[in-house]
């Protein structure tokens, strides 16, 4: 057997290259992750450079010991220093860009077969650090947060082109993230035209129902299409049932369960913009008749509804029932992300504890609770924790009969934790 840890006889290429890009060298011990496939290089696990190169530029890594690592963009203005995007020995120009896309757009077509909308490249999940590509049926949206990808923004759009045949592509790069890489905001047609209605409300497909999309100021890049797998599925429980859908949006979870043959739906969100579109969406799909949607803040909503109006339960005594006329057969919670940080997981595990308790007491005995939790700091265990928390407090036993994960339009990558972030169940909440 070969002895893997001799090293491989230089190739003359590398001397050559060795001069075409500048050289990271990585501290000791800061190597294997690198290896393994994350792409982050901070200014912290970096040695020295054999030469200072400009922001944007490619640069080659390698580990103390000089063992070649990769090809990455450098950006002194970022913490991270590295955005490695290729094992290999790579210029990181068109071929390369038109590899990784493909492979992207294959991935999609794998697993998410029919779908017309969805994210097409989620960044550091397919191996594209600092791009994000969405498919609004023929129109993409593009974001770009680090400089050396922000540079090929050009080229980018010529293979998006090639490959996906869109109608236009547009630039909505106004994320807080791009101000980290010294980049300015930037929102503007990058090929093709598009009326500015257009912007404000794009029609997209999602499961065979018409949804609308708002390009230019809606949440994120305008639709949470890292639900569409799970609405499809959270539907299935719906027939028949009287279902909630709180933190509605513009009513995803809700119009599914509409269409699979809910008896009622109520969706509730704060945002009025996001209630306004929820109804003319229900309306458009021919689903206003079994669908009502409230602006209002959830937890208020949900405290108001649990009022049962007589003298408050002893400490540690049971909460009292909740007549049987205000409960649901099925609840979603799809909340925001509670928490944008580590510092605040407690706040943010106290606000899951509370809606939890206030959805567990608004089911029947024998109703269904789908849950999602899109914090990355919040991990599945003690998403899970919380919930058990929630369901001794309100007397009730759960049943588990489902585990959820973001749709496969944003892949996770084992090697990069942060690739992962939602997490779902679905429980049979049994009374006592
Ligand atoms: N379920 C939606 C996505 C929900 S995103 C879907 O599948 O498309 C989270 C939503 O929660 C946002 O629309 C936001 O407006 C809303 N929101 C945030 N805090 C809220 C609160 N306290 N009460 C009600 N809605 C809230």
């Amino acid at each position: 057997m070969a002895d893997v840890r001799r090293p491989r006889p230089r190739a003359p290429f590398e001397a050559e290259t060795e001069d075409a890009f500048p050289t990271a060298y990585l501290r000791p011990g800061e190597a294997d992750r690198v290896v393994a496939g994350h792409p982050w290089i901070y200014e912290g696990s970096l040695l020295r450079l054999t030469r200072e190169p400009s922001d944007g530029d490619v640069v080659q890594v390698k580990d103390h010991r000089r063992r070649f690592l990769g090809v990455g963009f450098f950006n002194s203005k970022s913490k991270i220093r590295v955005r490695v995007l290729s094992s290999e020995r790579d210029d990181l120009e068109a071929p390369f860009l038109d590899r990784r896309l493909r492979d992207a757009i294959a991935h999609r077509q794998r697993f998410l077969p029919g779908a017309t909308s969805f994210r097409v490249v989620n960044a550091e999940g397919d191996r594209l650090s600092g791009l994000i590509v969405d498919k609004y049926e023929d129109v993409l949206v593009l974001q770009t947060s680090s400089l050396g990808m922000d540079r090929r923004k050009p080229v980018i759009v010529e293979i998006l082109r090639k490959l996906l045949k869109p109608r236009a592509i547009v630039e909505r790069n106004d994320a807080g993230s791009r101000k980290f890489e010294g980049l300015p905001e930037s929102n503007s047609v990058l090929f093709g035209s598009l009326e500015e209605a257009e912007m404000k409300s794009l029609p997209v497909v999602l499961n065979g129902l018409r949804f609308e999309v708002d390009i230019l100021s809606g949440h994120k890049t305008g639709l949470y299409l890292d639900q569409q797998v799970n609405q499809a599925l959270v539907a299935g429980f719906a027939r028949g049932a009287r279902v909630l859908d709180a933190f509605s949006f513009i009513g995803g979870f809700a119009l599914h369960a509409a269409r699979a043959g809910a008896n009622s739906v109520v969706g509730v969100d704060q945002s009025e913009t996001a209630v306004a579109a929820a109804r003319r969406i229900a309306a458009a799909n021919g689903l206003a008749a079994n669908t009502q949607f409230e602006a209002a803040n959830v937890f208020d909503w949900m405290r108001a509804r649990c009022t049962t109006g007589g003298a408050a339960p002893a400490p540690g005594a049971p909460p009292p029932a909740i007549p049987a006329d205000k409960q649901f057969d099925v609840v979603v919670l799809d909340p925001p992300s509670f928490t944008r940080n580590r510092a605040s997981v407690p706040d943010a595990l106290r606000g899951y504890k509370e809606i939890h308790l206030r959805a567990m007491r608004l089911l029947r005995p024998g109703g269904i609770l789908a849950t999602f939790c899109c914090s990355h700091h919040v991990d599945a265990q003690t998403f899970a924790a919380v919930i058990n928390e929630s369901a001794y407090d309100a007397r009730r036993a759960l049943r588990r009969i489902a585990l959820y994960s973001q749709s496969p339009d944003h892949p996770i990558l084992s090697a990069v934790p942060e690739t992962e972030y939602l997490k779902g169940f679905a429980y049979e909440v049994l009374g006592v």
